[in-house]
């Protein structure tokens, strides 16, 4: 069976004290065991060491980017074998807001996807239309041409958790329905087996008054959570997942 994932993307935020904070509250709180949840946050870079070396051993770290192939002269990168040798386990990868503001084509993820899990990373990969996107119809294109880069580049999914990111999707009951169309996508064009494995998880002001239904769907395989993971309602949102 596919684990409930529970992902918490801080994006650019916090300070240090901030930062120690949400963990102490993380680390204190009450939440289903590992068999039953995946729970792993997403720091910004400076504090992947302090978060890493703080947090509670069930839960794990990712990074929220890292450069396409192995560093060297590219400055303000970060490459996949410090996050590698640094033992941090995930990545996020072709996040919305680096897609739209950083301009990272489907290509560009793809490859850093791969990249990443040749290095021995497990990645967040993330896909999704924009509401100009999705208000000129686009939706389908778009999105099998983001996965499609994704799929051109892997073979094996293991390691992949796929985040459908259609924020504005949230809230009117059709996420689940967005979810399976997902599924089918990798069903056509990977294998009934991957897509039998491979986690979608959901993304888009997931909180704790909307998680537990959204949680419930039987396509929803967890979520990725922005602004609630910085909050103490991301530990409702872990317990989403019973
Ligand atoms: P919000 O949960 O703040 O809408 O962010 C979603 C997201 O982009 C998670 O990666």
């Amino acid at each position: 069976g596919r684990k409930f994932f529970v992902g918490g993307n801080w994006k650019c935020n916090g300070t240090s004290e901030e930062v120690k904070k949400i963990v102490s509250t993380l680390n204190a709180a009450e939440v289903p065991s590992q068999d039953v949840v995946e729970v792993v946050v997403s720091p910004p870079f400076v504090f992947l060491p302090l978060v890493k070396s703080t947090l509670r051993s069930d839960f794990h770290v990712a990074a929220q980017n890292c450069w396409v192939k192995k560093g060297g002269a590219y400055t303000g990168e970060v490459s996949a074998e410090m996050l590698v040798n640094l033992d941090i386990p995930w990545v996020i990868l072709g996040h919305s807001e680096r897609r739209a503001l950083l301009g990272e084509s489907n290509e560009f993820v793809g490859d850093k996807v791969a990249y990443a899990l040749a290095q021995g990373l497990k990645v967040i990969a993330c896909i999704g239309e924009t509401l100009e996107q999705r208000e000129a119809g686009s939706t389908v294109d778009v999105v099998a041409a983001q996965t499609k880069a994704i799929a051109a580049k892997i073979s094996d999914w293991t390691n992949v958790v796929l985040a459908y990111e259609p924020v504005w999707a949230i809230g009117t009951g059709r996420s689940p329905l967005l979810l399976r169309l997902r599924k089918k996508w990798l069903e056509t064009n990977v294998s009934p087996q991957v897509a039998a494995s491979t986690r979608i998880i959901y993304g888009g002001s997931v909180n704790g008054g909307n998680c537990k239904e959204l949680a419930g769907q039987p396509d929803v395989d967890g979520f990725l959570v922005g602004g609630a993971s910085l909050k103490p309602e991301f530990i409702d949102i872990i317990k989403s997942a019973e």
